[in-house]
């Protein structure tokens, strides 16, 4: 913990709210304001990954076409990590919670964006998971396996914990996600007695509902969170690439767990966000991951903003 107060007091006298953005390409951005709440989204890094992960059922040559022919780069995806945060007054809800210090190069950035932009971890009261994969939990400990958040209640979908925490696991899942499996068992076990679960349907916290958005993950949710007369929507992965996902919402991410039941999820949910045109953050969306969507032609686009 003396680590990362030295840390911010030194950045602090720094002006680090300024420079240490630019240093770590971490970020803080405002999204929404809703009522008395206002909706940030804090990087935690970006992670590169191949572009074939974009779609598993569809030819190589078909998959870089179409990147190619609409500005993407054929070979690989740049990820970006975006942390939902809602704050109210002095207090703030943390969806996800970054990759931490053992996943893939470019992410872990959280704690460093944190303390850049002067947002005080002990005034975290909870932390909300959209999913157990290693890009959005495995940061809820820090590097001395203590949560990140001292003073927050941790809760995540019932239908996760028991996904990821089954004897049989390692059965269930393709090898390439075993890795996933163990740092998922061992997060929920230093999360230990902080972290309670919660059911898809039910009201988390005043104001936040969690939705059903399974198939990325067996127990995946978003959160619609209201304020004033507005509402928001945090997606987690429910939608994960600014073309792929709007354009063409039947092809099969390879992180996808349930390939069918995440098409339906996609569809579902492009409909009501288009039709209630409703404001989102993506975790992997571009940015800040913010922006809104439209119907286009049989499906839908994704407008950033
Ligand atoms: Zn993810």
């Amino acid at each position: 913990m003396s680590i990362s107060i030295t840390r911010r007091e030194a950045l602090a006298g720094l002006g680090a709210s300024l420079l240490a953005p630019l240093a770590t390409g971490a970020r803080a951005t405002t999204v929404a304001k809703l009522g008395t709440r206002e909706i940030l989204s804090i990087s935690d890094g970006a992670v590169t990954v191949p572009a074939g992960m974009i779609a598993r059922d569809r030819t190589p040559d078909e998959l870089a076409r179409t990147l190619r022919d609409n500005g993407f780069t054929p070979d690989v995806n740049r990820m970006p990590l975006n942390v939902s945060v809602i704050r109210e007054g002095d207090n703030y809800i943390f969806i996800d919670c970054g990759a931490g210090g053992r996943f893939l190069e470019g992410s872990g950035k959280l704690a460093s964006a944190l303390d850049a932009a002067g947002i005080d971890r002990a005034r975290v009261t909870r932390v909300l998971f959209t999913h157990a994969h290693a890009d959005h939990f495995w940061g809820a400990v820090d590097e001395f396996d203590e949560p990140l958040f001292p003073n927050a209640k941790f809760a995540m979908p019932h239908a996760e914990r028991d996904f990821w925490m089954a004897g049989d696991v390692l059965q269930k899942v393709p090898e390439a996600f075993h890795m996933m499996a163990a740092g998922a068992q061992r997060v929920i076990k230093q999360l230990d007695d902080k972290l309670a679960t919660f059911k898809a349907g039910e009201e988390v916290a005043p104001g936040i509902a969690a939705l059903d958005t399974g198939g990325h993950t067996q127990g995946h949710v978003s959160f619609e969170i209201q304020g004033g007369n507005d509402r928001f929507i945090v997606l987690g992965d429910a939608l994960t690439h600014p073309l792929v996902s709007f354009a063409y919402p039947q092809w099969m991410p390879a992180s996808d767990q349930d390939g069918e039941r995440a098409v339906a999820t996609r569809r579902k949910l492009l409909d009501r966000l288009a039709s209630e045109k409703l404001r989102i953050i993506g975790y992997h969306l571009p940015g800040a991951g913010a922006g809104s969507v439209e119907r286009k032609d049989s499906a839908y686009r994704f407008v950033a903003g």
